[in-house]
């Protein structure tokens, strides 16, 4: 073994073995199926260090699994169809899908993807995750597209998807309804304006608004049934200042009398109150925001304006008329599109929805079938599913996306749903495949022209990766083999996307198969830049980049640093965790080197005797394993490996390693057997210490795997299986004995350095007190041991209680009296 681990090296041919030899390939590996429901990433922009973050987390839990004995079944994805990689592409190649049209966007999106995806990959593969390339799917594919489209055309079929024309959230920045699950609070600053309205005759109404732009929009005004200042004005009719149309006085319980003056104005549409008062009042639409965000030609002195100027523009006419009273400064909380942060509107479209409103009792009911961890993150569902107000709009009014397979009858509200077998089918470029049914003949057929939410698309992924597991090239979703698939045994994924994958998932499975999509979901945080280190913008930009750290650090620590967190929650980025990630590697590497002389020609048959050390070793390793395991089997990944590293650290090499070090040094002062038993210990150790850290660092664990252990060329650590390796190890009391001595050894090591002594130098004498007789029997039968490690010349055992340790000169000799009750 070379000095030094040249992780550099080590990871490229590693890298190119595992893919050459299909290492991770479920086939490769026997035993149940576990699968693996992989986030597919967004193709948008730049890698960031939250992509190694997470993946690697759960390429922990698949290596775990796999040596636990399972096939895992390991895909990955790109989700590269929806808005995200339509505005990166846009962004990126400074164009947009309505300068260039339609086919020329859609064909450069898929060029710029398909290189990003290939960026993608190497750096993952650089990270080592152990993923079988060859399964892998993208949401743009015609594969996902026939699915997509199919999953659609069922869920029409089975009645969850309906068409409406509706109310919708539409962001005029993106051109694109969306859904309740993409918008965001967003506080601002803005002012409640008192405006006057007329009544019929001529006296003021005194309205609060925080939305003047909208009186061109305003089709009522409400007051409170009960509210006694109003009474006179049932039946009559209110004029809207600057814009002159007159709207009905309407009396609603939904209107607080407390609040302004009690007159409310209801505009087509300011919020969600206004939707209800339009429907239960039959109220007219008045649209004054373009899909373009822009004021409508029909607000005359509004036209052409977006939100803000426009709100700016009808406060100023107000004024000069005299018709704004009060402007009273507030802060509120508005609805903003997620993605560009810019306020949503209410717009009519004809749209498709799913309904989940009747169904809110299923999917909380789903829930409850699925294990979370962090258990607390099932609240967060919970509460989201308690809460939704809206069906989900599947509609987008995008251009690069899944299409929808539909042909509407023109001037109708009838449409047609194209046979399976045509699919995917893009209907602005095809015609209605089809029969076209008796009472549609000579009419006109018009394409839907929208796209599916992408998440439409992301929710069906267990389908997706059900399509790569069998092969199979459609998916029947009624069908025996798809039942059995369902459920996959685990969905990783962040917090932040529960309420829309997690969800989304939950809701198209149960549509679908009135199934759950998979046993366990394991949630993961996100990375934060280090609090304590203040990085300038562009320093910490560099810091992020995971191609600019994998120059700096070996893989394997930064994989060490991705598993420093707690399950679920937020991790600060840490140079520091990568140093110590990075000691551990070369603690590893230096720690095989010592002792790999003495273990590779190894007869592998169990010594007779083991002897005290060896039998501590291996009861502290079948301890430590089965802990570690413990806490994996919770996906807890971070308490595991600390499990593992005090073990090693500790035990193995502060420990065992000075221990026995005399013994592969001058072995001819020893007999054969204990040679033996301490080498047959560390050939079985040194392997299981490499299969545990081999999850969190597969590079140097297969490399050291490579030098000290392999049968050959194609031998590999991570196809080696931790039952075959195991052999349970039961001596509890001599590992009690040897903890005694340890604290002797620590204390005697302690005194030394507190008086600035070599440990090498010599004791005359060791007076051990303690009054437990039994220790001091058992102390004393192993008092070559203790002379050895303790360099004591002589040892004598007392039973009578010492009050401390001490280490006394008596002329040029040392002695030292350890009490053995102390702690
Ligand atoms: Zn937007």
């Amino acid at each position: 073994m070379d000095k030094r681990f040249e992780n550099k090296a080590f990871e490229a041919q590693a890298v190119k073995k595992w893919q050459e030899q299909g290492t991770y390939k479920r086939e490769q590996h026997e035993g149940p199926v576990w699968s693996i429901d992989t986030p597919p990433p967004t193709v948008s922009g730049n890698l960031h260090i939250g992509h190694i973050f997470s993946y690697t987390q759960t390429d922990i839990l698949a290596r775990y699994k796999r040596m636990n004995g399972y096939s895992v079944f390991y895909p990955f994805g790109f989700d590269d169809n929806g808005l995200p990689t339509e505005r990166y592409i846009e962004k990126k190649c400074k164009t947009n899908a309505h300068a260039i049209g339609r086919p020329a966007f859609i064909e450069l999106c898929l060029k710029e993807t398909k290189e990003a995806e290939e960026r993608f990959k190497h750096l993952w593969q650089r990270m080592g995750l152990s993923v079988d390339w060859d399964a892998c799917y993208s949401t743009i594919s015609d594969s996902t597209r026939k699915t997509a489209q199919a999953s659609f055309i069922e869920l029409v079929k089975k009645g969850y998807i309906y068409r409406k024309h509706e109310p919708a959230l539409y962001c005029t920045t993106c051109r694109t309804s969306v859904a309740q699950a993409e918008l965001d609070d967003l506080n601002v600053p803005s002012t409640f304006n008192d405006i006057v309205f007329k009544d019929e005759d001529g006296n003021d109404l005194i309205i609060g608004t925080t939305r003047p732009e909208l009186l061109p929009s305003c089709v009522a005004v409400f007051y409170h049934p009960d509210d006694e200042r109003y009474q006179h004005l049932a039946g009559k009719k209110a004029i809207v200042p600057i814009f002159g149309q007159e709207v009905p006085l309407l009396p609603d319980d939904m209107v607080l009398k407390e609040k302004g003056t009690g007159l409310v104005m209801c505009c087509t549409f300011g919020d969600k109150t206004d939707i209800l008062w339009f429907k239960k009042h039959k109220l007219p639409y008045k649209q004054s925001v373009g899909f373009d965000g822009k004021w409508l030609e029909h607000t005359g002195a509004l036209a052409g304006l977006k939100v803000h100027a426009a709100r700016e523009k009808v406060l100023e006419l107000l004024k000069d008329a005299n018709l704004l009273l009060v402007q009273k400064p507030l802060e509120h909380a508005v609805s903003v599109h997620e993605r560009c942060k810019k306020e949503i509107e209410f717009v009519m479209l004809a749209q498709w929805f799913l309904n989940v409103l009747d169904h809110k009792q299923a999917f909380l009911d789903a829930a409850e079938q699925i294990n979370w961890y962090p258990s607390f993150m099932k609240a967060r569902y919970i509460d989201w599913v308690k809460n939704l107000g809206w069906d989900w709009c599947l509609s987008r009014q995008r251009y690069y996306g899944i299409p929808f397979p539909v042909w509407h009858v023109e001037g109708t509200d009838d449409y047609l749903l194209p046979p399976l077998d045509a699919l995917p089918i893009d209907p602005q470029e095809t015609a209605y495949p089809g029969e076209v049914p008796a009472q549609f003949k000579g009419k006109n057929l018009v394409p839907d022209t929208d796209v599916m939410d992408t998440w439409n698309t992301s929710s069906i992924t267990p389908y997706l990766c059900y399509q790569l597991f069998s092969g199979a090239d459609t998916v029947d979703f009624a069908s025996e083999q798809v039942a059995s698939f369902l459920p996959m045994s685990m969905r990783p994924q962040a917090h932040d996307i529960i309420r829309t994958w997690a969800f989304y998932t939950i809701v198209k499975t149960w549509m679908h198969n009135k199934q759950i999509p998979w046993s366990d979901i394991v949630i993961s945080g996100h990375v934060l830049a280090d609090s304590k280190e203040k990085l300038s913008k562009s320093k910490g930009q560099k810091m992020m980049s995971p191609e600019e750290l994998l120059e700096r650090y070996p893989a394997d620590a930064i994989r060490y640093w991705t598993a420093s967190g707690n399950l679920g929650h937020d991790v600060a980025f840490s140079d520091n965790q990568l140093k110590i990630g990075t000691r551990l590697i070369t603690k590893l590497w230096n720690a095989f080197r010592f002792i790999k002389e003495h273990i590779t020609d190894l007869q592998h048959e169990a010594p007779e005797e083991l002897g005290l050390i060896n039998q501590w070793l291996l009861h502290e390793i079948t301890q430590t394993f089965s802990t570690y395991q413990t806490y994996l089997e919770k996906n807890e990944f971070g308490l595991a490996l600390q499990a593992a590293e005090q073990f090693f650290w500790h035990s193995f090499c502060d420990n065992y390693l000075e221990l026995i070090k005399d013994q592969l040094f001058n072995p001819d002062s020893y007999d054969a057997a204990t040679i033996c038993a301490t080498r047959w210990t560390l050939h079985h150790v040194g392997l299981r210490i490499l299969q545990i850290f081999s999850a969190y660092m597969p590079f140097v664990t297969e490399s050291i795997f490579a030098l000290v252990y392999a049968q050959g060329e194609t031998d590999s650590l991570h196809k080696t299986k931790y039952a075959a390796e195991q052999v349970p190890f039961a001596f509890a009391e001599q590992a009690a004995l040897m903890q005694h001595i340890l604290k002797i050894i620590a204390a005697v090591r302690k005194l030394k350095t507190q008086q600035q002594l070599s440990l090498k130098v010599e004791l005359e004498r060791l007076a051990l007190h303690t009054d437990d007789q039994a220790l001091l029997d058992a102390l004393r039968a192993h008092e070559q041991l203790i002379k050895g490690a303790t360099r004591a010349m002589h040892i004598t055992y007392s039973a009578e209680l010492a009050q401390e340790h001490q280490l006394k000169a008596d002329g040029d000799q040392w002695r030292a009296c350890i009490a053995l009750q102390l702690d």
